[in-house]
């Protein structure tokens, strides 16, 4: 019975890590790996099933039928493995390497008549099939944690499928059949080589969760739409920026950009252009900005940059730059001619303001460009009031749209 329990677990253990691969995949089919290690583990609990709850009469049959799945179960995880980290599989070579394997055991047991041959065909054509892989995942993915764990268990996996062999040709002849399936040995093995496969397939679990919850932390942080940094996230990125700046006693300055009369870009020229125009500001702005600097969407066509190690004078040049180009961005659709312009307020960081009090600063500028008449920038200016607590900013901020609104 516990021996029942034993063989049964670990092609179930396979089978949970099959139908868990597909699941994520199913979340995002974009990642193919995690259809490949599906199908892979699928193909594993399959073969485990078979060699293990086979009557143990068939002997050499046995290896022969087992050898596909086995085959197609190391082709599919390890192309799942290298898809994983970017790597191309390379599937003619493996393709060719199972084709071998199949024929030579179809050769062995037309015309051979030892186990042994049948053992080496199929642990050769795993074994080399995940020398190929390792060497591969080796110059392709990066050394980090969960990376480092995935090439240790490629390695003990590649290893066992040389020692497995090995091992057969010593003590595999010395215990009579009957006696095989109890023998410690068999039992030994088993364990070992459920442990292992365990331990093979969480790695690859654990690799997959952290690609899927990566996947989507970026998803949030980014505005589809600009390509920028969505609100949420800039406003982190931007908190850490100014402890930094603190810290190393850097000057940065804040510039906050809104396109002109957006609503009538959207009355006249429809939504999609209007889309269009916040997809073309964002690419514009992205690619004009240092890598040290953060920009974001903050609002619906208000857009903001922290602009690292400048002054105001430095960042009100960028606000003019961005200005400027942002007459000449090109969204006009047929013998549609759509012109933008943007307005932009520009203030300094004083050390010790809170992200809050700064964008209300420049955000009071971008209000003052708008009331001088737009498709201008405006600086807060050194001699602006200070705000301190947060509940001020955000008067001045409510003021502003008051005034706005009054306008
Ligand atoms: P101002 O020059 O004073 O900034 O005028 P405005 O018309 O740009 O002013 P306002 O901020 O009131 O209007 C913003 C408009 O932007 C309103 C909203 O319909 C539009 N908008 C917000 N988000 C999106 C978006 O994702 N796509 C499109 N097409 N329009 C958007
Ligand atoms: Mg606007
Ligand atoms: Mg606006």
């Amino acid at each position: 019975m516990r021996d029942t329990l034993l063989l049964l677990s670990t092609p179930l253990v396979a089978l949970i890590f099959a139908v868990t691969f597909l699941v994520i995949w199913q979340q995002d089919r974009a990642r193919t790996e995690n259809a490949a290690l599906g199908a892979g583990w699928l193909m594993l609990a399959t073969a485990m099933l078979i060699s293990q709850f086979s009557p143990p009469h068939m002997g050499r049959a046995l290896v022969a039928i087992t050898h596909v799945p086995y085959t197609l179960a190391g082709l599919g995880i390890a192309s799942g493995i290298l898809l994983r980290v970017g790597a191309t599989p390379p599937v003619r070579s493996f393709l060719a390497i199972g084709l071998a394997g199949i024929c030579a055991m179809a050769l062995t047991q037309t015309v051979g008549n030892s186990i042994k041959a049948d053992l080496l065909i199929t642990n050769l054509t795993s074994g080399i099939i995940m020398v190929i892989t390792t060497q591969i995942f080796v110059v392709t993915a990066k050394r980090d944690g969960i990376e480092r764990f995935m090439l240790v268990t490629l390695i003990l996996v590649t290893a066992q499928f040389f020692l497995r062999p090995t091992l057969a040709f010593m003590f595999d002849t010395a215990i009579p059949p009957a006696e095989y399936r109890q023998s410690a040995y068999y039992l030994t093995l088993a364990w070992l080589f459920g442990f292992g496969s365990v331990l093979f397939g969480l790695v690859q679990l654990a690799a997959s969760v952290k690609d899927y919850v990566n996947a989507l932390k970026t998803r949030n942080a980014t505005d589809e739409l600009s390509g920028l940094l969505a609100r949420g996230e800039f406003e982190l990125r931007v908190k850490t920026a100014l402890a930094k700046a603190s810290s190393e006693n850097r000057e940065v300055a804040l510039v906050v950009g809104d396109l002109d009369h957006f609503k009538q870009v959207n009355d006249i020229w429809g939504h999609q252009v209007g889309d269009r125009a916040i997809a073309g500001f964002g690419a514009m702005a992205g690619a004009m900005i240092r890598s040290s600097d953060i920009a974001g969407r903050v609002g619906g066509e208000e857009f903001c940059i922290l602009v690292w190690r400048a002054d105001e004078n430095i960042a009100a040049g960028l606000a003019e730059r961005l200005r400027a180009r942002t007459s000449e961005l090109d969204i006009s659709e047929g013998a549609l001619d759509v012109r933008l312009s943007a307005s932009f307020g520009v203030a300094q960081w004083r050390g010790g303001e809170g992200y809050r009090a700064l964008f209300a600063r420049a955000d009071k500028a971008l209000y003052d460009a708008k009331q001088s008449g737009r498709n201008c920038v405006r600086r807060c200016g050194v001699d602006a009031p200070i705000v301190n607590s947060d509940e001020e900013c955000q008067d001045v901020q409510r003021s502003a749209a008051e005034s706005d609104i009054a306008a």
